[in-house]
């Protein structure tokens, strides 16, 4: 059986047992078309497939790995955990050293709940914030995603706008109508709603870096407006930090614009590839949940010890080495400045936003700032890109749509290799305009 084959065929097993043969839909690569790989192993800044072919990796688990692939500090963490048992679904003192050591990171987190995926944060956020206020509305941004809640799968990004369906079927109209939405970067769309609902407004949710529709920076002003407005209002300002926290800064973006959230929602890179999430915040809200307060939520895993162990190591190592921040800036920077170079070199329009540890790419010639630029990029190009790169073993998300990722194991020749790659392909690109 050919290589290719070998990906196909455990694709058409999966297919009859798995929805789309995936177990989320981005992995499905119907953003770019064709059959999707199948990983045995990840070492540092590397993928490896089930043909042993090796793929320098800008995906990395959609940003939870900021230490790479299988840092021995996160192997041996789970490692030592797993053998003193798996879950105690009861107090273990692990939870509490990671909630004060989160807590010292992450600025305006007073206290804090663990969860396991980012879906469990933003949903348990949004249900503190109504039964905090007594009130029903939420507004979210055109194009930023929060997990597959049904109150935010109402323009929605990442899967939902690779697939072109950013409103989910099975959301009734009573949720989706308690739902607002404003283009990101638009203050004075929020002004007008706020000014409309401003009394029925819960919260006002917003990833503060979005990453589910490429990745785009807060205009200067956007965050402090939204701080301003919540606070006029009265609505819970949430930050969903689930992807740029703790990769855009160490504290995260509050710490990077210097905006203070009522609640923020924390995923990903605090779980060290294992599920973890968390959402905290003000004391005066956080005395809501239950069992100090009415709003109910809990979890069998919640605070699982192989997850806390994972998070653990990765944050103690990020805690004593803040110079690590700076080398991820520098290799996001490194890629992100040679990708424009070389799109100049060959007259390709290419837009490069990056902000931080997260980057993105849009063939277009327009600036991307929000959802509409976003997806008026040429995707049918990206989609080329990312086929031809695959050949030269670099993994892009396979999305125009998704944010990449650098990790502290990509090294700076790692990024030179990329870049060598990626003007090979803007060559043949340009040569054959398209
Ligand atoms: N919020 C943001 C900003 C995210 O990027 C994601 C996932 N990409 C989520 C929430 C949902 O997290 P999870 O997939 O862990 O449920």
């Amino acid at each position: 059986m050919s290589e290719a084959g070998k990906h196909a065929d455990w694709m058409r097993r999966a297919e009859l047992r798995i929805p789309g043969g995936v177990n989320s839909p981005v992995r499905a690569w119907r953003g770019v078309g064709g059959t999707p790989l199948f990983f045995e192993r990840g070492s540092g800044a590397w993928l490896i497939d089930i043909d042993g072919r090796r793929y320098l990796d800008y995906v990395c688990s959609w940003g939870a790995l900021i230490l790479g692939h299988a840092h021995p500090l996160v192997t041996e963490a789970i490692q030592a955990a797993a053998a003193r048992s798996t879950s105690f679904g009861a107090p273990t003192t692990l939870e509490v050293e990671y909630a004060e050591l989160l807590c010292s990171i992450v600025p305006n987190l007073e206290r804090m709940r663990l969860v396991n995926s980012g879906t469990e944060a933003c949903m348990s956020a949004i249900r503190l914030a109504r039964g905090a206020t007594g009130r029903r509305k939420i507004l979210k941004f055109d194009g930023c995603y929060h997990g597959h809640a049904d109150s935010f799968l109402v323009r929605a990004g990442s899967g939902a706008l690779t697939l072109g369906e950013p409103n989910s079927r099975g959301v009734t109209e009573g949720t989706a109508g308690d739902t607002l939405i404003a283009p990101y970067n638009d203050l004075a769309a929020v002004e007008q709603l706020v000014a409309a609902h401003g009394r029925d407004l819960a919260a006002i949710i917003v990833e503060p870096v979005a990453g589910n529709m490429g990745c785009i920076a807060p205009a200067q002003g956007f965050l402090a407006g939204l701080r301003r407005l919540s606070t006029a209002s009265g609505a819970v300002l949430i930050f969903d930090e689930v992807m740029c926290g703790l990769r855009v800064a160490f504290g995260g973006a509050q710490a990077r614009y210097g905006v203070d959230a009522d609640l923020i929602t924390l995923g990903k890179i605090i779980g060290g590839g294992l599920p973890l999430a968390a959402y905290g915040g003000r004391a005066d809200l956080m005395r809501h949940i239950a069992p100090e307060g009415g709003v109910y939520q809990a979890g069998t895993l919640s605070g699982n010890p192989l997850a806390v162990s994972a998070g653990l190591a990765v944050l103690r190592h990020l805690k004593a080495h803040p110079e690590l921040y700076d080398a991820l800036e520098e290799r996001s920077s490194q890629l992100a400045r040679g990708l424009a170079s070389a799109a100049r070199e060959y007259a390709l329009p290419l837009q490069v936003n990056q902000v931080g540890g997260m980057l993105c790419a849009h063939f277009s010639t327009a600036p991307v700032t929000d959802c509409a630029s976003s997806t008026a990029s040429d995707s049918k190009r990206f989609a080329r890109l990312f086929h031809a790169l695959l050949d030269h073993g670099v993994y892009l998300p396979p999305s125009a749509y998704e944010a990449w990722f650098v990790s502290l194991a990509h090294s700076a020749q790692d990024i030179e290799r990329t870049l060598a790659a990626m003007r090979t392909v803007f060559a043949e690109i340009a040569a054959t305009g398209s």
